[in-house]
């Protein structure tokens, strides 16, 4: 394992507000005390507020709640509520605090933020998809995941399964989220493994825990639909945060009837130019001919901006849409694709919000008609390619 420069993980958990980080993750709302922040515990239920933020940069927590008694820094509450290791946490972390990556020799100088990573050169997603015989795990019936660092299996209902796909519709890797018993919850990004494991060795196989390595590029989360896309001559592409938001737009703006297809990426912002754009890129390319022009919408959660302590700012709406049109962009370049693609954002501000009113406009019985309206009336042109 790579030892970690003290210093740089100080400065990690410097820059991300602690109370912002616990409130994204658990959706905790904090007040403001004397010396911090309290809420309801994420880890233990509550009706009153024991869970503290506190110390002179607000970087620490603790929950006075009897029996309770969780307490650490932004590192500590994301291995504890995500359940994943020190390095997992600190690379989550990371993205938040919008800290360049790890170079052990070279810290001094790379210390400084860059919102421009270039992107490395990555392999494209290349594990095989699961087998078809292998039956996808179901939302309530428990399944065993295999933890391969830990040599140890665990059995526990999803609440959520997050299946990312290839074009072709075969499933590539799925994303499991779990509630704990304590009230918090847990996800597992998993694969299938065929073969027995030590524990269990007579079975054909098991859901396995994995992490993604740095040269290996992570798939999109709903190209399985990016063939109806094609068929339909659709000319939107909707980008949200996260897959629980993805599955949910999916369903109110279904490809087939409203040529909307919906992304969205794997971990946060942060990982977009993580991303293997590949099957998208030529999926597009397909349809250059057909198409006139292609828009990209891109809808961040309402986050709001958040001032850190050393005082500057941190605007995750404005982070979410600068990685995604870079990275769109890169990709256009990288592959020379000769369409026009215009960048709307959409302002959750505005009279109808993001999210929740998807719901609503589903039950009016809107048609694609209202819906390419909405976008043009809740959202803005804030860029176009090629640019001149
Ligand atoms: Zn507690």
């Amino acid at each position: 394992m790579v030892s970690i420069n003290k210093q740089y993980i100080e400065e990690i958990t410097k820059r991300v507000p602690l109370q912002n980080l616990i409130s994204h993750e658990t959706g905790t709302k904090f007040k403001q005390t004397s010396d911090g922040y309290k809420g309801l515990c994420p880890f233990h239920k509550e009706k009153t507020p024991s869970f503290h933020i506190y110390g002179s940069e607000k970087q620490n927590f603790i929950c006075f709640g009897s029996g309770c008694g969780v307490k650490g820094d932004a590192l500590t509450f994301l291995m504890k509520w995500r359940n994943i290791t020190f390095m997992e946490a600190l690379e989550y972390a990371r993205e938040w605090a919008n800290m360049p990556e790890y170079v052990p020799l070279d810290y001094n100088q790379s210390v400084a933020v860059s919102s421009n990573r270039p992107h490395k050169d990555m392999q494209p997603w290349n594990h095989n998809p699961i087998s078809k015989t292998i039956p996808i795990p179901k939302i309530g019936i428990p399944v065993t995941v295999y933890n391969p660092k830990k040599s140890m299996t665990s059995v526990n209902s999803p609440t959520h399964v997050h299946v990312y796909r290839d074009t072709n519709g075969a499933p590539l890797l799925l994303v499991l989220r779990f509630n704990r018993k304590d009230g918090g919850k847990y996800f597992f990004q998993v694969t299938w493994k065929s073969g027995g494991i030590k524990q269990l060795p007579n079975i054909k196989g098991c859901w396995t825990q994995f992490n993604f390595v740095p040269e290996i590029a992570r798939p999109l989360y709903g190209l399985q639909d990016l063939k109806t896309w094609q068929k339909v001559q659709g000319q939107f592409i909707l980008i949200v945060e996260g897959e629980k938001t993805r599955d949910a737009a999916a369903q109110m703006l279904p490809v087939n009837t409203l040529g909307i297809l919906t992304i969205s990426n794997l971990g946060s912002t942060g990982a977009v130019n993580k991303i293997d754009w590949l099957p998208l890129v030529e999926g597009i390319i397909e349809v250059t001919d057909t198409v006139e022009s292609i828009t990209f919408i891109l809808w961040p959660d309402a986050d709001e901006v958040i001032t850190k302590p050393d005082g500057n700012t941190l605007d995750r709406q404005e982070k979410f849409v600068s990685c995604w049109k870079e990275a769109i962009i890169k990709a256009f370049d990288t592959h020379e694709i000769k369409i026009d693609a215009f960048f709307r954002q959409i302002f959750p501000g505005n009279e109808r919000s993001p999210g929740w009113d998807l719901a609503d406009a589903s039950e009016e019985g809107w048609i694609k008609g209202d819906f390419t309206q909405w976008f043009y009336s809740c959202s803005k042109l804030i860029d176009k390619y090629p640019a001149n």
